[in-house]
């Protein structure tokens, strides 16, 4: 279902809020078993919020845009009252007393929460592999894996058992799954979206934003969930447009740039015939294609894995037992307790991480990693600032293979790490980006098409994604 579809059976009273939802909760019994996107569901919140909206429709009195469409959040995202685990055992039991704005935002605005959806731990990862709770497999096809780390808010979308939902951007976690599963993901500009109640991986490239099943739904949802808000100080006090109002307006005369350093070794070929594909069908719309450089590209890889571990290792010190989620039981003395508790409750890829970042950090190290990360992204961000002084936006691949299987790189973290290759730039630069599913493999896997913007033109992706749609459903 659509984000319109759901809201008009509710407010023409084809269905009721309530009705609606429990038909989401028959889905996820349905199917959930074996795709695990949710790692919990929310059934009090959600039909009390569903039967607000009801009481809204039976007096006739306006109903908010989202009203009762019903959605998943991902585990990362703070929910007073609901058990929320960041897809670790170290949050197993934690039940936040509060919720992220986000999240809020979306509740004022009508919508239904269903659950909370599965992840990567910490959202560390890109195939939803490193979940303490065990993987989600991909709708589209059960051997292989839904991409990472927003897996489960992806999946569930593909699978039918949320109308959208929301995940998180660190270095790909809301473009990568997209792609793998078929949906569109929107990652907005860094600040466009508070970043209150998500837990934190790294603070500087954190985003939250929409997985959905069209760019109308994906610009919908950011509407609703952007804007300034005094609990994050890094969220930005830019005028959020209606991005919805603005898709239908014309693409022709857009400049395209595609830049080479994306098309080249490790791609796999159908995925490049697919894009390429794509982006002559934005040509037939009248975008001008440019061809573009982006010199540092092969440095993106290397300067999100030192940043981001560099961030994860600081923002991970709270994990000690003390104050909340898992203390190991049987210590001896306080600096026991913290290297127990620590030990029991990270799994491999987290602790992986939070050395790599120690280290990154440490004197000696200091200059040689993280000062010299941070320099390569000055660099990073100036490849871009040329670029988008000739072309309003910029389309790639956002993955270089379609979904890979169950497994198939769980022990070669390299491998994995490469698979963000398209992906982690945007982070960095702090630039929003999406994914549009362009087609699929002779396997019947989806490809994505990748199209990054200004810092904060979401509106202009988003109308050529919702452009490029239009002529790939073949109704222009
Ligand atoms: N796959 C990347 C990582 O493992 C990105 C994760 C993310 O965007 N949260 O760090």
């Amino acid at each position: 279902m659509t984000i319109a579809a759901a809201r008009s059976a509710v407010a023409e009273r084809n269905m009721s809020a309530q009705a609606l939802a429990e038909s989401y909760y028959d889905a996820i019994h349905g199917v959930d078993g074996e795709i695990h996107a949710y790692l919990s569901i929310c059934r009090e919140r959600a039909l009390a919020k569903a039967a607000e909206i009801d009481q809204l429709a039976e007096q006739g009195a306006p109903l908010p845009p989202l009203a009762g469409v019903p959605v998943g959040i991902k585990d990362v995202m703070v929910t007073r009252g609901v058990r929320t685990t960041a897809g670790s055992k170290v949050l197993e039991n934690f039940v936040p007393l509060y919720d992220c704005t986000a999240v809020a935002k979306l509740e004022a605005a009508g919508a239904v929460i269903l659950g909370k959806t599965n992840c990567d731990e910490y959202a560390m990862g890109s195939s939803n592999e490193n979940s303490a709770y065990g993987p989600v497999r991909n709708p589209r096809d059960l051997a292989r894996v839904p991409g990472g780390s927003s897996g489960g808010s992806a999946a569930a979308v593909a699978a039918g058992t949320a109308v959208f939902a929301l995940g998180s951007d660190t270095g790909g976690s809301i473009r990568q799954p997209a792609s793998f599963c078929g949906v569109v993901g929107l990652m907005p500009t860094y600040g466009r979206v508070s970043r209150y109640g998500l837990i934190a991986f790294a603070s500087s490239l954190d985003h939250i934003g929409p997985l959905a099943s069209s760019a109308r739904d994906a610009a919908i949802v950011l509407r609703t969930i952007a804007g300034r808000d005094p609990n994050d100080a890094t969220s930005a006090d830019v005028a959020v447009p209606d991005y919805e109002a603005e898709l239908e307006k014309p693409v022709r005369g857009k400049r395209l740039g595609v830049p080479r350093e994306y098309f080249g070794e490790g791609l796999h070929p159908e995925v490049r015939s697919a894009v390429e594909a794509a982006i002559q069908k934005l040509a037939t719309l009248g975008c001008e294609i440019v061809p573009v450089t982006l010199p540092h590209t092969s440095y993106a890889i290397p300067t999100y894995y030192v940043v981001a571990t560099a961030e994860a290792s600081s923002n991970l010190a709270r994990y000690d037992g003390v104050r909340y989620g898992h203390r190991a039981a049987a210590a001896r003395g306080l600096t026991d307790m913290y290297r127990r508790t620590r030990d029991e409750g990270f799994g491999a890829e987290v602790k992986r991480r939070i050395m790599l970042g120690t280290y990154a950090l440490s004197a000696g190290y200091y200059d040689a990693y993280y000062l010299k990360a941070q320099k390569v992204r000055t660099l990073l961000a100036s490849d871009f600032e040329q670029v988008f002084k000739q072309v309003d936006a910029i389309v790639t691949p956002t993955c270089p293979t379609p979904a890979f299987k169950l497994g198939e790189k769980a022990d070669d973290p390299l491998a994995m790490y490469l698979a963000d290759i398209y992906t982690v730039v945007a982070d960095l630069v702090g630039i929003p980006g999406l994914s549009v599913p362009c087609g699929e493999t002779r396997e019947g896997l989806p490809v994505g098409l990748q199209v990054l913007g200004k810092h904060f033109e979401e509106a202009t992706i988003l109308r050529l994604a919702h452009a490029y749609e239009q002529v790939r459903d073949g109704h222009a």
